[in-house]
C-alpha cells in the first residue's frame, strides 16, 4: 500500500494547521506514522488520496451509523440544498427533529439545538448551575464531554492519548469547581457529596463510557447515582453524544431505563453534519433564553442542512429490527475473535456495547479509567498499523471505540475478523 500523497499532504498541512489536523486524535500520535488523507466515503468504505480502500470503523467517530454517503440522506440533503444553506430564522425542520428526538427519549420534553457536542455540554452545565443555584460539577475520570474548560480534567481518549492530564489554559478558578469521581465506583461519588453536600449543581456521565475505550456501567451504579442526585437536589446529566441513537433508538437511558434530568446529544442526530443538542424537562429547559434568562445562542444553530441530515438518519433508524441488525454485525466480530483468545500469547479483552467495540490490550478486566490505562498502547499501535496495511481503518487510539455501521456487509465483517486474527497472531511474542 502506497501512502505517498497522504504523506505529502500531511507535511503541507503541518505548516498551516497545528499538528496538521483540526482534532488531535486524527494525527496518529498514539499509533505512530502519518494519518491518511481521505477523499471520499461510500457505504462501509473510505478511500484515501492515494486511492487505497479501507473498511472504516471510525465512521466519522460515530455519526455515520448508516455508512458513508447513504443514498437517502444524500437525496434529502440535495433537496434541502436547493433551498439555501442557512437562514438564521426558525424553520419547520427544527421542530420536526426535536419531536423525533423527544419521542425517542421521553426524559426530554424540550430541546435546544447547538453545533457540537462540546457546546451541548457547556450549555447544559450553565443551565444546571442556573437551575440549582450551585457551582460545582462532578465528572468521572476517563469520561470525555468535549473540550469545555471545566471538563478537561481526566477526560479520556484525546488527552490520555497525548499523556496530558489536564490542559494548560484552564483557569484554576474553573478547575476548582470540577470534582472527579471514579467510574463504576459508588464510594467515590458518595465522597464528593459528603465533602460538598450543598454545592454540587450536576453530575455528568457517559452512561456507557466510550472515550476511554468502551466500558459498561452497572445498572446498580447508574440507579444509585440517580437516587443520590435526587437526594442532594443535584441534576443528573447523561452525556449521550455517542450513545444516543447508537446503543438503541432510546439511547443508554432507554436501555437502562433510567431518566436523567438533562441529556446531551450530538454525532448521530446530525447525520454527519455539525449538530449538538441538550434537553430535559420543560420546567428546566424553559429557563433557557428567550423564554428564560440563561443565555445561549448560535448563528448556525438548527442549520437546515444539518437538521435535514439528522431527520433522514433518524427516520431510517426508526425502522423495526435496525438495532438488532447492527448488534448482530458487531457480535459477529466479537464472536469471530473469541476462538483465538485463549491460545494467544497476547492479553486482550474485547468490550462491546451494541455496535461499539474496543479491543483492550489489557490483562485484567477493564472497569474504569485506571484499569483502561494499564493497556499496552505500544502493542495497540503495532496492531493498528497491521490492520491499516490490510485495508482496515480502526480508530487510531487504544482509548477510542470502533463504530460499526449498517453499511458493513457480512463480507466486510468476515474480512475484518480475518485481518484482526492475523494481526493478533502476528503480535505473539
Ligand atoms: C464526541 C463527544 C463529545 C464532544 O462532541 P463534539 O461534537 O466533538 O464537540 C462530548 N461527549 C461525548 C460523550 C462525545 O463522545
Amino acid at each position: 500500500m502506497n501512502h505517498k500523497k497522504s504523506s505529502a499532504f500531511f507535511q503541507d498541512a503541518q505548516k498551516y494547521l497545528p499538528g496538521g489536523v483540526d482534532s488531535p486524535v486524527r494525527a496518529f500520535k498514539a499509533v505512530g506514522g502519518h494519518p491518511i488523507f481521505v477523499s471520499r466515503g461510500k457505504g462501509s468504505k473510505i478511500y484515501d488520496e492515494d486511492n487505497n480502500e479501507y473498511i472504516d470503523y471510525v465512521c466519522s467517530w460515530g455519526p455515520l451509523i448508516l455508512g458513508h454517503s447513504h443514498p437517502y440522506v444524500m437525496k434529502e440533503l440535495a433537496k434541502a440544498l436547493k433551498n439555501g444553506t442557512s437562514f438564521g430564522t426558525p424553520t419547520v425542520l427544527e421542530t420536526t427533529l426535536a419531536r423525533m428526538i423527544i419521542s425517542a427519549m421521553p426524559s426530554m420534553q424540550m430541546i435546544r439545538f447547538v453545533n457540537s457536542g462540546t457546546e451541548a455540554v457547556m450549555s447544559a452545565l450553565r443551565l444546571a448551575r442556573a437551575y440549582t443555584k450551585k457551582d460545582k460539577i462532578v465528572k468521572f475520570a476517563g469520561c470525555y464531554h468535549g473540550h469545555y474548560d471545566g471538563l478537561l480534567a481526566r477526560s479520556g481518549s484525546g488527552l490520555s492519548t497525548l499523556g496530558i492530564p489536564d490542559s494548560p489554559g484552564v483557569p484554576s478558578s474553573i478547575a476548582q469547581n470540577t470534582l472527579i469521581a471514579q467510574f463504576n465506583d459508588m464510594e467515590s461519588i458518595k465522597k464528593c457529596f459528603n465533602d460538598f453536600p450543598v454545592d454540587i449543581a450536576a453530575v455528568i456521565i457517559e452512561p456507557i463510557a466510550a472515550n476511554m475505550g468502551v466500558i459498561h456501567s452497572s445498572k446498580d451504579f447508574l440507579q444509585s447515582l440517580r437516587n443520590l442526585c435526587s437526594e442532594f437536589n443535584s441534576l443528573l446529566i447523561f452525556d449521550e453524544v455517542i450513545t444516543g441513537f447508537r446503543v438503541g433508538y432510546g439511547g443508554a437511558q432507554g436501555l437502562y431505563n433510567i431518566q436523567p434530568d438533562l441529556t446531551c446529544l450530538g454525532k448521530i442526530i446530525g447525520g454527519g453534519l455539525p449538530v449538538g443538542a441538550y434537553g430535559g424537562r420543560s420546567e428546566i429547559m424553559e429557563m433557557v433564553a428567550p423564554s428564560g434568562k440563561v443565555y445561549q445562542a448560535g448563528t448556525l444553530s438548527g442549520n437546515p442542512l444539518a437538521m435535514t441530515a439528522g431527520i433522514a438518519t433518524l427516520e431510517l433508524l426508526g425502522h423495526k429490527g435496525i438495532y438488532d441488525e447492527l448488534e448482530k454485525k458487531t457480535m459477529a466480530i466479537e464472536s469471530g475473535l473469541g476462538g483465538i483468545l485463549p491460545n494467544n500469547g497476547i492479553n486482550f479483552k474485547i468490550v462491546r456495547a451494541g455496535s461499539l467495540l474496543t479491543i483492550f490490550f489489557a490483562k485484567n478486566p477493564v472497569m474504569d479509567f485506571s484499569s483502561a490505562l494499564l493497556s499496552d498502547t505500544s502493542l495497540f499501535g503495532t496492531f493498528f498499523h497491521r490492520l491499516l496495511d490490510q485495508g482496515i481503518y480502526w480508530p487510531p487510539s487504544q482509548f477510542e471505540a470502533a463504530f460499526v455501521s449498517l453499511a458493513h456487509s457480512d463480507n466486510d465483517i468476515q474480512k475484518t475478523v480475518c485481518c484482526i486474527s492475523e494481526a493478533l497472531k502476528s503480535l505473539r511474542i
